[in-house]
């Protein structure tokens, strides 16, 4: 009979992924059982997402397999989708199964947030993962092989409408143009015949950058042909339209994209956990409140920044950082010592504007703009490579290519 305590990782994005991978490193092999559910067999990049919709880069760059970077003797992989979390029977139901655990680590990521906007989660694509965001990258391409075969083809069908101008959205609009003169080189149609044009309903893009950032981003994406429509709330989402501003004017289009926000997974939700705008406000050693043995890391959870009195924003520098604090607590936990509290140690943020071009702001505050930030950013993509999949993965899958 095994009596080894059970440590189930829901999800194999960052924070699951690290998760697992430390636990194998802080825990000798007697100590625990160690599981790790996913959705996939195979782990993506999240953040590399945004050029798989554009299609700067094939879906398999942002993608390795579970087994190619985890230790079957350590970790035990179960492909499978989480329905519900049983808390108060230590149980977690699957689609094709159930798991019972002594110890659970809830890392399911995020979900797309249309708050309620009419039509939109009806008609607008969402860059969620590997599928969504191929989908949105062969529906942008069947739009131009379309308009190349129709007599009188919908002028309109090759305009590419964004909702939402932050990271995600500035970053998809920042790969478009770099992909759209392929796509017109390929289907022989003129530049001009494609709009990229981004609607915001706040007066600036990426308002946490400082202005000088921001009016850099901006020339250096609207000099290459993005249109932006600030101060333009969207009211509605048609099958080819956004609905926007006091007037309602229309903007048709033969691809919309939705990139306004995103929430926790809803499973949270659906499990009895107190949730605020969707996630679990977690206590500062990342475990559920009122729960000895559940912990709830990355895009699931709120981490209070109590210097500022608010959550630090979900990001992929935060989830990977969870993870450590969460694999040394559940070490704490099985050698009923103290437990440590997560502290974020903020490295900056980068944004990219297409594959040469970008902005950030890292480490004490120095600002980047142009090729040294698009420089940083292929530098941090490498590093979250390197850190889930070490060297093989680096070599296979990083950007390390010049430009
Ligand atoms: P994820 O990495 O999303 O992983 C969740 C995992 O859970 C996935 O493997 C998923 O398949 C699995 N899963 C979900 N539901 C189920 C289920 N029901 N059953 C089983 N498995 C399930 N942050 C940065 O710091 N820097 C960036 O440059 C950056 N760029 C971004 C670009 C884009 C386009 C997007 C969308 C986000 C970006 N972010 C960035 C934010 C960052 O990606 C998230 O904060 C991060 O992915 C959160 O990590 P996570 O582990 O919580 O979730
Ligand atoms: P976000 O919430 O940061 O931005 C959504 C944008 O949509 C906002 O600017 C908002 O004003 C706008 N919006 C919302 N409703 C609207 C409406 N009705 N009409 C018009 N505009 C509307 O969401 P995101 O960009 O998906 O980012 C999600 C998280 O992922 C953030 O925490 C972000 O930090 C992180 N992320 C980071 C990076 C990076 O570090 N490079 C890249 C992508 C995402």
């Amino acid at each position: 009979m095994n009596n080894k305590p059970k440590i189930v990782v829901l999800g194999a994005g960052y924070a699951g992924l690290m998760t697992a991978r430390r636990l194998t490193q802080t825990l000798a092999a007697e100590e625990a059982d160690i599981v790790l559910v996913n959705k996939h067999n195979y782990h993506y990049e999240t953040t590399w997402l945004h050029e798989v919709a554009a299609g700067t880069i094939n879906p398999n760059q942002a993608r390795f397999m579970l087994s190619d970077v985890v230790n079957p003797n350590r970790v035990r992989l179960v492909y499978d989708v989480v329905s519900e979390i049983k808390k108060d029977e230590k149980r977690v139901v699957l689609e094709n199964g159930e798991l019972t655990y002594d110890y659970l680590v809830i890392a399911l990521g995020f979900e797309t947030n249309t708050f309620g906007i009419k039509g939109m989660a009806e008609n607008a694509y969402s860059i969620v993962d590997i599928d969504s965001s191929r989908l949105i990258r062969d529906h942008i391409e069947y739009q131009f092989a379309k308009y190349k075969t129709e007599e009188n083809p919908d002028e309109d069908s090759l305009t590419i409408l964004v909702g939402g101008a932050g990271f995600t959205g500035i970053e998809f609009v920042g790969e478009l143009v770099e992909r759209v003169p392929q796509l017109c080189k390929k289907y022989d149609i003129e530049r001009s015949k494609v709009r990229i044009i981004n609607v915001e309903a706040a007066p600036s893009i990426l308002p946490m950058f400082d202005k000088d950032l921001v009016s850099y981003a901006m020339n250096s994406l609207e000099n290459r042909g993005v249109e932006f429509r600030l101060d333009a709330k969207i009211q509605e989402c048609t099958e080819d339209s956004f609905i926007i501003g006091e007037d309602n004017e229309e903007i048709k289009a033969g691809t919309i994209v939705w990139t306004g926000g995103v929430t926790g997974n809803s499973i949270l939700g659906k499990s009895g956990f107190e949730i605020t705008r969707g996630k679990v406000t977690v206590n500062g050693d990342m475990r559920a409140p009122g729960e000895e043995d559940i912990f709830i890391l990355g895009d699931c959870a709120w981490v209070m920044n109590e210097a500022e009195g608010r959550p630090f924003p979900p990001t992929a520098q935060a989830a990977l950082q969870h993870a450590k604090t969460c694999a040394n607590n559940i070490r704490a936990l099985l050698h009923n010592e103290p437990l440590e509290n997560f502290y974020f140690d903020d490295k900056g943020t980068v944004a990219s504007l297409g594959v040469t071009d970008g902005i950030g702001s890292i480490f004490n505050g120095t600002k980047l703009k142009g090729k040294s930030a698009a420089t940083m950013k292929k530098v941090v993509d490498n590093r979250s490579l390197f850190m889930l999949g070490g060297t093989k993965i680096l070599l296979k899958k990083g950007k390390i290519r010049p430009f």
